[in-house]
């Protein structure tokens, strides 16, 4: 490709379509099911049961310190392939990149995305581009299909979650969102937070045999509080979080007092909110602390009867109620 910037021409089918998707695309992320001139390809047979999922990503700035939207897209269908037990095997990959974009950005990003599949073992199957008009997209949306196949043993449902079992995460919580906002510098602050995005496949792997695992989710927008409600609302039971426990970075912390934003409703593109029976909890919790990227675990809270909402138990001993999110702080987030 020689242009430097994305034209429209880029999406009209012709020389230059097939200039973007050869020498780019193709490029990064070419394999034998990707590498053929077929409408549809067939996949071969995967070992165990076939789980998917779709989402789709737009990020401002495409590119934050601790990642960009190319790998952020991976590990976002990965993480929710990961805490739904299974491994992921293929991807599909849609791009709608906004004419005007830089070609040496794109590529940045779909070299990101592509290393990031890799890094996770799975391959993208079936792709496709479209390009629109100037300040009709923010730049690059990537919209993804997981598909991956069930490894866990143990089943995993919010329905088998108990009062009594305990509430676990496996690291800090709204470093995504606090890394992104301070990479917008719209408040005029700046910083050094990294965003927590990263597969949690290690993570889950970790957890899946271990007998007393009920449920994991991993929280991205909305954050750990959103996870909570959801699990109360569908559980019927209360979940209390008790504030000292739950891992918050310092800086997180500040950037949040300073803009009254609550930590546990911002994004975390990283972390895995688990429930586990009160005999299990502590298995779990060291299995996590012995990997890395769960070393600042903890268990954080439990599950009571009845009455479905979320309480924070404050470090002073009183408690609050964690509200359901009604208007998202920060838009375009992941
Ligand atoms: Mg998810």
């Amino acid at each position: 490709m020689t242009e430097d910037r994305i034209l429209l021409a880029h999406g009209n089918g012709g020389r230059f379509m097939r200039e973007l998707i050869t020498g780019l695309f193709a490029r990064h992320l070419s394999n034998p099911l990707l590498d053929t001139d077929a409408d549809a390809v067939r996949l071969p047979g995967l070992n165990g049961e076939t789980l998917v999922t779709v989402d789709g990503f737009t990020v401002q700035p495409l590119e934050f310190p601790g990642g960009d939207l190319g790998s952020l897209a991976v590990h976002g269908v990965v993480n929710d392939l990961a805490v739904a037990g299974a491994v992921p095997r293929y991807f599909t990959l849609s791009a709608i990149i906004e004419e005007g974009l830089e070609v040496a950005q794109l590529d940045r990003l779909i070299a990101s995305f592509a290393a990031a599949a890799r890094a996770n073992g799975a391959a993208v199957a079936a792709g496709d581009t479209k390009v629109v008009r100037r300040s009709e997209g923010g730049g690059l949306y990537l919209a993804v299909t997981g598909i991956g196949e069930r490894a866990a043993r143990t089943e995993l449902a919010m329905r088998r979650i108990a009062p009594g079992d305990a509430v676990l995460v496996s690291g800090p919580v709204g470093d995504h969102g606090v890394a992104v906002m301070l990479a917008r510098e719209q408040f005029g602050l700046s910083g050094a937070l990294r965003s927590d995005s990263a597969s949690v496949l290690g993570l889950a792997r970790a957890a899946w045999d271990l007998p007393g695992l009920r449920f994991m989710r991993d929280p991205t927008r909305g954050g750990l509080a959103t996870v909570a409600h959801e699990i109360a609302r569908a559980t019927g039971h209360a979940v209390a979080l008790d504030q000292a426990a739950v891992p918050v970075r310092g800086e997180v912390e500040s950037v949040c007092e300073m803009l009254g934003y609550d930590p546990y409703y911002l994004a975390c593109e990283g972390r895995i909110v688990a429930v586990a029976a009160p005999e299990a909890a502590e298995e779990l919790l060291a299995r996590w602390r012995a990997l890395p990227e769960g070393g600042e675990a903890q268990i954080i809270g439990r599950i009571e009867a009845g009455n479905p909402r979320v309480l924070l138990e404050t470090e002073l001993g009183g408690r609050r109620i964690l509200e359901e999110l009604e208007d998202d702080p920060l838009p375009r987030i992941c």
